[in-house]
């Protein structure tokens, strides 16, 4: 049986006898042989029983526990949601066989009379109910497997999840859902068929089987497949940790396990995997909130396109709400003038100056008022609008800088977002490359941020348009660092000048060792690879004082300031910080 299922080497068998009484025991063990495939343990009540399940398995309960029918039926029940799915022999002080029947209806396994008990007859009788058991747990189990992969299936996940959330309710207990599924499966099986799509899936289970035996699980996490290339993880989060965190670091290590090329057709493909996390109660109490957000978790990584993971936030539920409020004007907001930029402040931290800004985007909307691109870039990039709002970008951050150079305030650079989708624009290097010269903007003062999730799309494709860029004069900066799948061998071969630290490791910097650990280690990585490193998210001294300590080049921050019209940013750079 499988160990993703929570199954269990079968050499050794945990025996619980429940007593109050001394005699019992004293009478077992004689009988017992000390056999090496049994363990014999003898508690003496109820809540000593339900303490000693929920920390080891048990296989099989003696009973001796005289009472009257009902009171069986009652205790048994009982027995059964401390140790569900464990036989009970009831014990009795002689037994005789109808006694033996109606002990049975009420959930016993067997009835054995102490009278006249022998060693080989109660050797044989926990034989017996153990070989019966197991091939019943066989056949349940095979009716909850997944035929492919051997991991659970769909009605066994969704029978789980209801069954661990409540038990993680009653202990206290932080549960982690995942879902992981590859980008553009349903192509894979178009263009190979598909045997080599189920080679695939196999494949993709057995990484995912992998990361559960080397996380630090409790043996009960659970791997199950929902359907197609869809799979599903339910991680018990070990105690005295910090969830997001952990969490955050678990999805890494899932996103650098799935990573590695895949065989297919006698060829090594590249297939970037999306993955969406939540975790109860935090996200959510119910499944159904648990299911809901983890989609949305799930589809907002998709969407950032190739190799990511998302954790759900509450923003995403307001933007799978907002599209159809948004979606029909932002079509016609670009020629209406509706998107503005902000310049949000890079100061250097050796000198404290400004040497530079990072454009970002915003929409005047003309009933809603102001609107931060978390609403509507992603919009943008779904229905490809993305692609001229983006050139829109270039030129006005181009001309905005020649204005500052001109007045003599800005001798830094202006980093601009370049979205993955825009790579599908097969003339972007070239549009880039007039919009430069039409504006007659200094191409060595521009910096386009692309994410890790651009560059693994689609690597022959992206590096000859980042080659083209560079050629021209561009600097490139790798945005939101840490979060997406990285490359060593991509990172060197590309011409990338800077590294920007995302801001989710920054907020903890202070607190949590992991996130020193992680800045400090970018920092590290970027000096040696001669490139310039920037934090992102400032927002306290002792944040400043972690990264001036470590070496950091640059930073951007609410600590400094936000990102504020072009007119303001004039201002700070002609009167200093404020
Ligand atoms: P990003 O590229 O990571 O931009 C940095 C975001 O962090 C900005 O949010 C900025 O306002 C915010 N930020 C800066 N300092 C702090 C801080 O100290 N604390 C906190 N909590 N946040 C800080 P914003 O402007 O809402 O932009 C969100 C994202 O939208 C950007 O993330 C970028 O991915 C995208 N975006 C913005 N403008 C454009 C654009 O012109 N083109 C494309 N493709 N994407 C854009
Ligand atoms: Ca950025
Ligand atoms: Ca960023």
């Amino acid at each position: 049986m499988h160990s993703a299922l929570g199954e269990y080497p079968e050499t050794e068998f945990q025996l619980v006898l429940l007593d109050r009484q001394e005699a019992t025991r004293t009478l077992l063990e004689e009988l017992l042989p000390l056999q090496q495939e049994y363990r014999f343990s003898h508690l003496r009540g109820l809540d000593p029983l339900r303490l000693f399940a929920s920390r080891h398995r048990v296989d099989l309960l003696l009973l001796h526990w005289p009472g009257d029918l009902h009171q069986y039926r009652q205790l048994i029940e009982q027995l059964q949601q401390y140790c569900p799915d464990c036989p009970i022999i009831v014990l009795e002080s002689s037994a005789c066989d109808t006694r033996s029947e109606l002990l049975q209806a009420v959930g016993a396994s067997d009835c054995l009379p102490l009278a006249t008990l022998s060693g080989p007859l109660l050797q044989r009788a926990i034989r017996y109910t153990l070989r019966h058991h197991r091939q019943a747990a066989e056949i349940r189990q095979l009716r909850q497997a997944d035929p492919l992969t051997e991991v659970g299936n769909r009605p066994f996940f969704y029978r789980q999840l209801a069954a661990r959330l409540a038990q993680s309710r009653q202990e206290n207990r932080t549960l982690a859902l995942i879902y992981v599924d590859l980008d553009g499966f349903s192509k894979l099986n178009r263009r190979f068929g598909h045997s080599a799509g189920d080679t695939v899936v196999r494949e993709l289970s057995q990484r995912l089987k992998e990361t559960l035996v080397s996380g630090q699980t409790t043996g009960r996490d659970l791997l199950a497949r929902l359907g197609g290339d869809e799979f599903a993880l339910l991680l018990w989060l070990p105690p005295d940790q910090q969830p997001v965190s952990w969490l955050r670091q678990r999805l890494q290590q899932l996103l650098q396990r799935l990573a590695p090329p895949y065989r297919i057709d006698g060829n090594e493909r590249l297939l970037a995997c999306s993955i969406g996390a939540v975790l109860a109660p935090l996200h959510g109490r119910s499944v159904d909130a648990l299911l809901r957000r983890v989609g949305l978790a799930h589809t907002a990584a998709k969407q950032q396109h190739g190799g990511s993971y998302r954790t759900f936030t509450p923003t995403l539920e307001e933007s799978a709400a907002a599209p159809s409020a948004l979606e029909p004007d932002i079509f016609t907001a670009l020629r209406a003038e509706q998107f503005v930029l902000h310049y949000q402040p890079r100061i250097e931290l050796c000198s404290g100056r400004i040497v530079g800004a990072e454009a970002l985007m915003r929409w005047h909307h003309p009933q809603q008022g102001l609107i931060m691109p978390d609403r509507f870039i992603p919009l943008a990039e779904r229905n490809g609008l993305i692609v001229p709002m983006g050139y829109w970008a270039i030129h006005n951050a181009g001309k905005a800088l020649m204005k500052l150079r001109l007045h003599g305030r800005l001798d830094g650079r202006i980093g601009v977002n370049l979205s993955f989708r825009q790579f599908r624009d097969a003339q972007l290097a070239a549009t880039i490359g007039r919009i430069i010269d039409q504006e007659q903007i200094d191409p060595r003062a521009l910096e386009l941020e692309l994410t890790e999730s651009a560059l693994f799309s689609d690597e022959h494709h992206v590096r000859s348009c980042i080659e083209q860029l560079h050629r021209l004069g561009i600097a490139f900066s790798l945005d939101d660092f840490g979060t997406g799948y990285s490359s060593f061998a991509l990172l060197q071969k590309l011409p990338i000048h800077t590294l920007k630290i995302d801001r989710s490791f920054i907020r903890n910097v202070t607190d949590n060792p992991d996130d020193a650990e992680i800045v400090r280690a970018i920092i590290n990585l970027a000096h040696n690879l001669e490139m310039v490193v920037i934090a992102e998210g400032v927002e306290t001294e002792a944040q400043l004082n972690f990264l001036q300590q470590h070496g950091c080049d640059q930073v951007q921050g609410f600590l400094f300031s936000p990102a504020v019209p072009l007119e303001s940013f004039e201002q700070m750079l002609e009167r200093g910080l404020p």
